[in-house]
């Protein structure tokens, strides 16, 4: 049976669907142009019809007509498959799992529409009063004061909810929109004695304007849809922000104000600048910094940069100077640090001689230990002491400007806070820092970048480097046996002789160079891979790129993976430091490892049962045939399920490797044919890279224990 997935990508043709967005010249048998996930003047990013795929040797980009749909849109999946779906002419239902029924499925829907058109209304009355009505005097006033230009209040589409206990309210109920609608809406509150039944007349009625003499804040979707309102008080009222309530639209801890309209700006300036303020923001774009988003809400959640990071991989804090700012910066800190995809740098280490846990003494054996990075570049926006960045901004915009474009390394920034009220000329001081910047700077993986920290903490409590050096590994030590630390084991492959020096590794060697790689990479399939499905991965090359063959058998392991993963969460850490989202061929496998890794991630659900609900129903195929793929083998216990889990991300991991030296052979045979020299030694410098990578798991797995 064909999934939905494979059906969608029959009919649209990754090449055709790139072509739409990016000028592509043929090359050989693939396509290329000019990436457009990085800038570059020289084609680096091609296409391979003949696989359905897209790969950018620059920046390392790669996937099938989804991923580029989702990173060019920066779309979710499901999102990227209803594109898809309706681009391809094919019916999906959006989330069948909801438990709903299509009539009650309407509803929601109609209800949303009729909510967006309250908001829409209530929008244009809060506008109409902060341009034209008397009340509005101080608000206006206000606004001169903060130096929110006119276009400003008309771009941002700034209003005012004068004082009065029935203003909007009565507008919106002669509008026809009923006294619970409004409620609902989070427009107006119930007066103690409820909703009361005067048809709508707005007298004597039974609610009252939630919003009152304040400065209101439209908040929109990402797709510039009005969802909530945001007010802030004048002078020193309290609460100083008044947000919608959660509603149907509204979700306060997922949203980031101006979020519409910074997204190209946030990809353009590669960073994203979040303040507290909606005032901060709309001041931050109307002097052109643009990238600026204000989190609603003091906290910056986990919600929040999960959307950022589709955008960017640096964030850059803004937030208020105060005590609560300070905390309000850690905090966001913490959330970046969690929330961020992590790469995994594998270190092969020698292993204790002595079979640990009764491991015979013949069996082959390896360590990988993995050093996690965070795939983020975090800093904080430094302003002078005191002032908020909207004050700054208008007074010296020089000033901001330089702060924006230099903005304070993590690093350098707790050299700062982690410091403050210490003495550091007394000893006690000196250590008590050197113990709290160490671990911190432990985590730098960059050699150079950490001997400059080191050099600095040095200076800072005037102490010898030789000592701190001394301290540092023994920090270091400890992070090491706290760090994530995976078991290979496989047998030896008879290929094994043939990794001679350098010899199938060699640059360019073309076809001949690959071959012995693959060899290893099949010798050792796990054992529940058949023989006869062992023999068919070593059918020979056919004509060709030789990019799509063998594709069954990954999806297999895939399959495997999934369901290992399925049935026992608890294997994900053995395997989220081997491999990520894209180390998979599958569409659907792919987004359901993002999905259960994300889930795991954020360790909200001890067990994945309601996986089915979270997902679009477009995988649940897919769900059923990874569940089917363990459950139809005989069980194993927590042992072997690590034992196997770890065999297949480690094969998906060399399996995606072989195939980046299949297409770097190719497209250096390309370059080196149109005498590219640029380019020829770019795209060696890779594929040495690839394959050491491939070395590095090669000898992890072979090494004698
Ligand atoms: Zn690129």
């Amino acid at each position: 049976m064909t999934s939905i997935i494979e059906t969608i990508k029959a009919k649209v043709d990754v090449v055709e669907e790139i072509g739409l967005v990016v000028a592509l010249q043929k090359s050989g048998k693939s396509l290329k142009g000019l990436c457009p996930f990085h800038n570059e003047r020289t084609p680096s990013f091609y296409v391979f019809g003949e696989s359905q795929t897209w790969r950018c040797f620059g920046c390392n980009e790669g996937g099938d007509v989804f991923t580029f749909v989702q990173m060019q849109q920066s779309l979710e999946f499901r999102e990227a498959l209803l594109y898809l779906a309706e681009k391809a002419g094919v019916a999906v239902e959006d989330y069948s799992s909801h438990n709903r029924s299509p009539e009650e499925e309407r509803e929601s829907q109609a209800a949303k529409e009729r909510l967006r058109k309250l908001n829409e209304d209530a929008l244009l009355w809060f506008h109409q009063m902060l341009l034209r009505s008397k009340d509005a005097a101080e608000a206006r006033a206000y606004v001169q004061s903060r130096g929110i230009s006119s276009e400003s209040v008309v771009t941002f589409s700034l209003g005012y909810a004068p004082d009065r206990r029935e203003g909007l309210s009565s507008y919106l109920l002669g509008q026809g929109y009923t006294e619970s609608e409004l409620v609902s809406g989070g427009l107006a509150r119930m007066r103690d004695g409820g909703i009361g039944d005067s048809g709508g007349t707005g007298i004597g009625s039974g609610i009252y304007d939630y919003f009152r003499h304040r400065l209101i804040f439209p908040i929109r979707d990402s797709r510039g849809r009005v969802i909530g309102f945001g007010g802030r008080a004048f002078g020193d009222a309290q609460p100083k922000y008044l947000n919608s309530p959660q509603t149907l639209l509204f979700e306060k801890n997922s949203v980031l104000y101006a979020m519409d309209m910074a997204r190209d700006a946030i990809k353009q300036a590669k960073q994203v600048v979040i303040v507290e303020g909606y005032v901060d923001a709309v001041i931050a774009h109307q002097y052109g910094t643009k990238q600026t988003v204000a989190c609603i809400g003091s906290a910056i959640t986990e919600k929040h940069i999960q959307q950022l990071k589709k955008l960017t991989r640096q964030v850059t804090l803004a937030l208020d100077p105060d005590a609560a700012g300070a905390a309000a910066t850690e905090h966001g800190i913490q959330e970046v640090l969690k929330t961020f995809d992590r790469t995994i740098v594998p270190v092969p280490v020698a292993t204790a001689t002595t079979g640990a846990g009764g491991r015979k003494r013949n069996e082959p054996r390896g360590m990988i230990r993995l050093e996690e990075q965070v795939d983020a570049e975090i800093n904080v926006l430094q302003l002078p002491p005191g002032q908020d960045p909207d004050e700054v901004i208008v007074q010296n915009f020089a000033v901001w400007a330089h702060a924006v474009a230099h903005p304070l390394p993590l690093v350098d920034y707790y050299f700062g806070t982690k410091t403050a009220g210490l003495n550091l000329r007394e000893p006690t001081g000196k250590t008590e820092a050197a113990k709290r910047l160490l671990p911190i700077i432990g985590m730098i993986s960059d050699r150079i970048k950490r001997d400059a920290y080191m050099r600095k903490l040095a200076t800072m409590i005037s102490t010898e480097e030789r000592i701190l050096y001394d301290e540092l590994q023994r920090v270091l030590r400890e992070q090491k046996t706290n760090g994530v630390v995976a078991e290979f084991s496989a047998p030896v492959g008879p290929q094994r002789s043939s990794k001679g020096a350098g010899g199938p590794f060699q640059a360019g060697s073309g076809k001949q160079g690959t071959q012995p790689i693959q060899q290893q990479i099949m010798s050792g399939e796990p054992g529940w891979i058949s023989k006869a499905e062992g023999e068919k991965q070593r059918q020979p090359q056919a004509q060709g790129i030789g990019l799509d063959k063998r594709k069954s058998d990954k999806i297999q392991w895939e399959d495997y993976l999934i369901g290992l993963l399925l049935q026992n969460p608890g294997l994900n850490p053995h395997v989220c430091g081997i491999i990520n989202d894209g180390d998979f061929a599958g569409t659907d496998t792919r987004e359901l490892y993002h999905i259960l890794n994300s889930v795991y991630q954020r360790g909200s659900s001890p067990s994945y049962e309601p996986l089915e609900q979270l997902v679009p129903s477009a995988l649940l195929t897919t769900i059923a045939r990874a569940r089917q793929s363990v459950e139809s083998r005989s069980p194993l216990d927590g042992a072997g399920q690590i034992k196997n889990a770890v065999q297949c991300a480690t094969r998906l991991k060399r399996t995606r490797l072989v195939q980046l030296n299949i297409e770097l052979q190719y497209v250096l045979r390309e370059a080196e044919s149109t005498g590219d020299v640029a380019v020829v030694q770019q795209l060696k410098h890779k594929l040495l890279e690839n394959q050491k990578q491939l070395r590095t798991i090669d000898s992890a797995t072979h090494l004698q224990g």
